[in-house]
């Protein structure tokens, strides 16, 4: 078990805790058919709230420390922005009382700074896209030590610690530490040890049998080459489609062999975003599994806000990774 005493331990669960629990209510009380296809207000009022509940944790528990979030409060400050930074001031207000909209603007602002050799970084809300369809999304916290994750944590709201799909209810939350492996829970249990199941990824030797995952987005991947992929693989079983970095966790407890992430052929240069593999590639690796870009080197986490010594992502079970590699080659040949 994961030493749940650890200083970085405790704050990292804690605040996707709260955030991710935020996030929840914000998808609950204002995604509605009556949202317009081009309104994008609930995810942008819940990855800010998201982020400055993370933000506010950690300049109470680690001060001097650097935080690389997705958002920055500048587009918020603007008076065209008001109403919206209302609706994010009271959702924050709910876990800290007597928040103004420009102490809201500071705690998100505590995640803008630059990667240096340590730091934390924050996806508020990954999976924008399924967070609005009322589907899957995460809330992905990690520490990164020298390029290397050492700590990351997934608050999945819409999916069990079975990881059975349960929009709206209860929720789970995922942690790997480096050497510790990785652990579920539901996500508004008490964080204690009994809480915690352990993950572990699928045994499965056999490539046919093998079940991909895959963006729900058709224009985050490259759906040809999936297909391509698959046939080369041999691959029988149906793809799994879903949102955000919750197809890690899935992965790491076994309901699922192998995950591409593969360049969409009209952004051929399109390279990871730190925040959009931290957490989820450690809960893969410390259930067992391997991750690895698409030509097998290991991702680096050193070179900024994106992974640009890696081109994609390929994350198996272990058993099966260099025959996904090998596959993966003679597709993009
Ligand atoms: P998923 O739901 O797995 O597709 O992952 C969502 C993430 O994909 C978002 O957080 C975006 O940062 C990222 N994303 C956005 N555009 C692209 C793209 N063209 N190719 C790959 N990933 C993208
Ligand atoms: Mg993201």
């Amino acid at each position: 078990m994961i030493n749940l005493d650890d200083k970085r331990v405790n704050f990292a669960l804690r605040a996707v805790q709260q955030a991710a629990s935020l996030a929840a209510d914000v998808q609950g009380e204002l995604i509605s058919e009556a949202i317009t296809k081009d309104d994008r207000s609930p995810v942008t009022v819940a990855d800010f709230a998201a982020q400055a509940i993370v933000g506010s944790m950690l300049e109470e528990a680690f001060p001097g420390e650097l935080l690389v979030g997705e958002e920055a409060a500048d587009v918020l400050r603007s008076s065209e922005e008001r109403g919206t930074l209302e609706n994010i001031t009271n959702f924050v207000g709910r876990l800290i009382s007597g928040v103004t909209p420009e102490y809201v603007c500071d705690l998100i602002d505590r995640g803008v700074d630059s990667p240096g050799e340590n730091y934390w970084t924050l996806d508020p809300i990954d999976g924008t896209k399924g967070f609005l369809r009322g589907a899957q999304y995460a809330t992905a916290l990690a520490y990164v030590e020298n390029g290397v994750v050492q700590l990351g944590v997934l608050g999945c709201p819409n999916i069990t610690p079975d990881l059975e799909e349960n929009i709206g209810g209860a929720g789970s939350l995922a942690i790997a530490v480096r050497g510790q492996g990785s652990w579920i829970a539901t996500l508004k249990d008490p964080i204690r040890e009994d809480s915690f199941s352990q993950l572990s990824v699928s045994p499965q030797i056999d490539p046919v049998k093998a079940r991909l995952m895959r963006s729900f987005e058709s224009a985050h991947t490259n759906t040809d080459q999936i297909d391509a992929f698959q046939n080369k693989l041999g691959g029988k079983a149906d793809p799994v489609r879903m949102d955000s970095q919750v197809k890690y966790a899935l992965l790491a407890s076994g309901e699922g062999e192998v995950y591409l992430r593969l360049l969409s052929s009209d952004r051929p240069d399109y390279r990871e975003k730190i925040w959009d593999q931290a957490a989820g590639s450690i809960i893969v690796e410390e259930a067992g599994g391997i991750v690895t870009d698409l030509d097998g080197k290991a991702l680096d986490f050193s070179q900024g806000r994106t992974l640009k010594m890696n081109r994609g992502i390929c994350a198996t079970n272990g058993i099966l990774h260099q025959q996904a590699l090998d596959a993966l080659s003679a597709v993009q040949a």
